[in-house]
């Protein structure tokens, strides 16, 4: 499902050059659960957006479900990121003021979906993640963890092949952690392929493989021996 190669990212700001990540290799095969785990700085986001096809690596090689993402346009980027992505993001970047079923729908709209059969997939992912009587609140009326439930539901709206999730439980509630984790690894369990990026090591043995890194560095790659189980 990924293969990332050797990669490494520089920033240019001005005459400073930083070295985000270097020389970072792994596979992540499809129906993985692996949770990427570091301090701050340490170029987990810098990772998370070229996994995402959000940005390319300044070289090594990220291959993405068949396709050498460094290979393509930013036109083509942008349409790997649409089929092959659901993302969920640390503050959950729903529309204010909008229903939860408004949020997940839009994005199908967007791709062209008859509004029918969006409406639909839209109910049954918000009822997947427990939210079945909160369709028509809107973000400023939910829960942090309701909110992310919803743009978990929106991520997985498209039918990604991989879920992104860049420090998603950073902004709730610990007490509504588990429920986040709890609905990742039901996800995982039906076959779903997820990536969560974390500082926080009780999130991250939730995920059955934890990789380290540190300084922009691989610095580990286990199997999660004593995993956490969310009720
Ligand atoms: P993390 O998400 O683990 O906190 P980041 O990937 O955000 O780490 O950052 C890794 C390193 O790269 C840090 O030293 C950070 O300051 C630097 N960095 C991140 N983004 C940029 C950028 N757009 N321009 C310059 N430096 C950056
Ligand atoms: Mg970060």
């Amino acid at each position: 499902m990924i293969h990332a190669s050797h990669l490494s990212k520089v920033y240019k700001t001005g005459v400073l050059e930083t070295v985000a990540l270097s020389d970072v290799s792994f596979d992540i095969k499809k129906g993985e659960f692996v949770a990427i785990m570091g301090p701050s700085g340490s170029g987990k986001s810098t990772l998370m957006h070229i996994l995402g096809a959000l940005d390319r690596p300044t070289s090594g090689t990220y291959i993405l479900d068949g396709k050498n993402v460094g290979d393509l346009s930013d036109d083509a980027l942008a349409d790997i990121r649409n089929q092959k992505i659901g993302f969920i993001f640390q503050a959950f970047n729903l529309l204010p003021r909008t229903s939860a079923l408004r949020n997940v729908s839009l994005p199908l709209a967007y791709a062209g979906m008859p509004k029918i059969e969006r409406e639909e997939r839209a109910r049954k992912y918000l009822e997947l993640v427990g939210l079945k009587d909160r369709m028509h609140h809107t973000s400023a009326q939910l829960s942090g963890g309701q909110q992310q439930r919803v743009a978990i539901a929106r991520g997985l709206a498209m039918n990604p092949a991989i879920l992104l999730a860049d420090e998603p439980t950073g902004n709730i509630a610990s007490s509504q952690s588990a429920e986040i984790m709890a609905i990742f690894q039901k996800l995982n369990n039906e076959g779903h392929t997820i990536v969560m990026i974390t500082h926080e090591p009780d999130i991250a043995e939730h995920a059955k493989r934890i990789i380290f890194v540190r300084d922009g560095a691989l610095r580990g790659d286990e199997v999660v021996k004593k995993r956490r189980i969310a009720k």
